[in-house]
């Protein structure tokens, strides 16, 4: 333990008493300081571990790691630094945080700085061991919280499907992708047929309900590649990629099964509705995907003119 110079105060009780871990070991790794924190986290006293050399007392420590850190320390004379964050700790100890917190051992921040002899040559390494657990259960949750935050923003409140900014932000995305890597990218664009009577004759209640089941029947009929969102009031918009116009012809059309097959509850009372749908590929030469849409919108007017409960695909028999 450190030694006491009179008159002074007892930095020994002061090592002792400070709520940091300090080890210091010598150039054959042997320990020959060890303080109370040190003791009452190992459950090793210093009376055990004083005098032995650190890997054989603590074999579970990273060896290769702590040794080139302390070689360093020797050599360069300078002070070096691990963070929890690169490394989340040295000493595996156990904490006092409730579980919730996540985190399955102390997290340690430490320091390894040089201790000189008599003739200035570094002789030792003091290893400082910071508690930082409360900092990296506060940072999850922050980290959580920002995600939370992320998908809110992303999502439409009442189907949970993307909303229209961040479906058109996916979509985007997957143009640029088309663009580079080549393949096929369709777009389907959905229209509730006559939700307004639905609205006004069984109330918003029922429209809202409908628009929830029918957000389920979309997640229920689609691959996990394809990408759906709620494009406005009661328009749904999906993209394909990897799909060419007759898959999704094809797609659109299990849709609007599924849709017939699945009619929507409310308050115990089945409530039917078709929908009507738009059709489009991208191609070459497309300047944007808002040239997609347009495509599909168009086919989509063109489905709702034709009697409803029906695709039309962009370009087909005069479509467009
Ligand atoms: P069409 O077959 O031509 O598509 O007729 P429609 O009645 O479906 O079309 P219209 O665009 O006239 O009506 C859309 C309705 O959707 C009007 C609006 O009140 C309703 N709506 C939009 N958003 C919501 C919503 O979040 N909840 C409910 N319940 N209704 C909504
Ligand atoms: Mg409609
Ligand atoms: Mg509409």
């Amino acid at each position: 333990m450190t030694q006491t110079s009179e008159p002074g105060p007892d930095f020994a009780a002061l090592v002792d008493n400070i709520n940091v871990g300090i080890v210091v070991v010598n150039r054959d790794f042997e320990i020959v300081s060890w303080n109370r924190f040190m003791a009452a986290h190992s459950g090793h006293g210093a009376d055990a571990v004083v005098g032995r050399n650190i890997f054989e007392a603590f074999p579970e420590l990273p060896q290769r790691w702590l040794k080139q850190k302390l070689r360093s320390v020797f050599l360069l004379n300078h002070q070096a630094f691990s963070s929890w964050e690169h490394r989340p700790y040295l000493f595996e100890f156990p904490h006092n945080r409730p579980i919730t917190g996540g985190v399955d051992a102390m997290r340690q921040d430490c320091t390894f700085f040089p201790i000189p002899d008599d003739s200035g040559e570094p002789a030792y390494v003091c290893i400082t061991i910071f508690d930082m657990t409360d900092a990296s259960i506060y940072q999850e949750r922050l980290q959580r919280t920002k995600q939370d935050l992320e998908e809110l923003s992303a999502r439409d409140r009442l189907t949970w499907l993307y909303n229209r900014g961040q479906f058109e932000t996916e979509l985007h995305a997957a143009f640029k992708h088309r663009e580079r890597h080549g393949g096929h990218l369709a777009v389907i664009l959905l229209d509730i047929d006559h939700f307004k009577t639905i609205n006004d004759h069984q109330g918003h209640d029922t429209g809202d309900a409908v628009l929830r089941h029918l957000a389920v029947c979309i997640r229920d009929s689609i691959r996990a590649s394809d990408v759906a969102g709620r494009f406005g009031g009661e328009e749904f918009a999906l993209f394909l990629p990897e799909t060419d116009i007759a898959g999704a012809r094809a797609a659109a059309e299990r849709l609007r099964q599924h849709i017939h097959e699945h009619p929507a509850e409310h308050n115990g009372m089945a409530v039917g509705i078709t929908v009507s749908m738009g059709v489009s590929e991208a191609t070459d030469g497309m300047p944007d995907p808002e040239a997609l849409m347009k495509e599909a919108d168009l086919a989509l007017y063109q489905a709702k003119e034709a009697g409803r409960d029906r695709i039309v695909v962009y370009g087909e028999n005069g479509a467009g």
